[in-house]
């Protein structure tokens, strides 16, 4: 395959852009190899600088959850755009996409739009502490919950495949108010809420974990916390930037029928465009500026084009609960033509998945917590990573990412990755 033009332009970015990139994992460094630029998408395609076509499984880390290039959403953007970019001032889409939040995902009573997953996650555990007057928060290790400082300890996605789960430029002070239990452990959280009993805020967690690659919660581990959490008075924070519209059109809430305190969103929610946002029960969000105390603001929050951007998405999600049924069966279909070729080569690697997340780990132990999925064999990964680049399939270049399947892909797109996975697992182990 020929990538020069790629290979050219990260030569050329590298210089004036620390690791060729703006964002870690868009490097490669995991794989080998030379990144590939993107110049367009349309439905489940990517094309490359040098015209090569791939099938999606990033789909932007996943809000592209119809394919690229939806219609509608084109239309409400360039519509939007012939009334200027940006005002700072209050907009009626705000109020709609608002409300809309609310009737998707009932926990939510007040939300606030930010720009990104960072800022949700980073805004929720201030309020959280606002709210609480207590300073320590619990996370998971291996959860990736933005590059906030608090949520740089044991953090999973580009910081533990860069082996920096612990970020050097965090102050001491900021780590120890950063208490971390392993995934799917509750004995090991009410420890901790033990020996520091009033002085945990919140407690945040990824419902189903995608950035230690693929990891579900184990029977009973959502339902734990939220007892602990409520008898310690802690808030409980569910990051659903990953899952949040994706697990349901109400997130891995609603699909495990739990209520968290507050919901942290992103992705999907701007359609594309860079979005995010934080809510939850009012009585907390009353608590954030200018209602309440807690600080917290942006000059381009509720952008105009943004929202109209994540407003059409999610009226979309709304109104066609077909949207989901297919993505579960192209989910199953997925993980059943994975599991028949593993079969047929005598394989016997953990693949986990969830309507239309998946991770094939390169490990025969259980993927249950941050130390098993470490387990895998990350050279192998990095050598299938590219055996499926080959075939035209453009996968998270890590094995602790999880995969996206979007509504643009079909049975039969399906189908040539189930192939491409046997090829290139075939030509792996040799
Ligand atoms: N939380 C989770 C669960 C995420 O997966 C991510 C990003 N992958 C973030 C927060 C941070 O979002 P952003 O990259 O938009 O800042």
């Amino acid at each position: 395959m020929n990538i020069s033009t790629s290979q050219a332009l990260f030569e050329k970015a590298q210089h004036f852009i620390p690791g060729g990139v703006n964002s870690p994992v868009r490097a490669f460094r995991a794989v080998g190899g030379s990144p590939i630029f993107i110049k367009s998408a349309k439905g489940p395609y990517v094309y490359d600088e040098d015209d090569n076509e791939y099938i999606e499984l990033i789909n932007s880390w996943g809000p592209m959850i119809l394919g690229h290039g939806n219609e509608l959403i084109q239309k409400a953007v360039s519509d939007a755009i012939q009334h200027s970019f940006s005002f700072g001032a209050p907009t009626r889409r705000e109020v709609e996409m608002a409300e809309l939040i609310t009737t998707m995902v009932p926990s939510i009573e007040k939300v606030r739009m930010v720009n990104s997953g960072t800022e949700a996650t980073m805004s929720a555990i201030r309020v959280a502490r606002g709210f609480t007057g207590r300073d320590k928060i619990i996370k998971f290790e291996g959860c990736y919950h933005g590059h906030g400082d608090s949520f740089l300890i044991a953090a999973g996605s580009g910081a533990v495949t860069f082996g920096t789960p612990d970020s050097p430029g965090v102050t001491k002070g900021v780590a120890n108010d950063t208490l971390t239990a392993p995934y799917n452990d509750l004995a090991a959280v009410q420890k901790l809420v033990d020996a520091n009993k009033g002085h945990i805020a919140a407690l945040i967690l990824e419902p189903v974990v995608g950035n230690m690659g693929c990891v579900l919660p184990a029977e009973g581990f959502l339902e734990g916390l939220r007892k602990i959490c409520d008898e310690e008075g802690i808030v409980f924070i569910f990051d659903e930037v990953m899952t949040g519209f994706r697990l349901s059109k109400g997130g891995a809430q609603e699909r495990f029928g739990i209520k968290p305190d507050l919901t942290t969103l992103g992705k999907i929610i701007g359609g594309g465009m860079p979005v995010g946002a934080y809510g939850g029960k009012a009585e907390i969000m009353n608590w954030v500026s200018p209602l309440g105390p807690v600080y917290q603001a942006g000059t381009l929050s509720g952008n105009p084009i943004a929202m109209a951007a994540g407003l059409t998405m999610l009226n979309y999600l709304n109104e066609h609960p077909e949207v989901y049924t297919k993505l579960e069966l192209s989910g199953h279909k997925l993980v059943n033509g994975f599991t028949n070729s593993m079969k047929k080569l005598g394989l016997n690697y953990t693949i986990n998945s969830i309507g239309s997340m998946y991770t094939l780990f390169f490990t025969d132990q259980a993927v249950t917590d941050f130390p098993s999925a470490k387990s895998s064999n990350l050279p192998l990964f990095g050598k299938y990573f590219h055996a499926m680049l080959d075939r035209g399939i453009y996968m998270g270049p890590s094995q602790f990412e999880s995969m996206f399947l979007s509504t643009a892909l079909e049975n039969s797109h399906i189908d040539r990755i189930i192939e491409a996975n046997e090829e290139s697992l075939k030509e792996v182990i040799g």
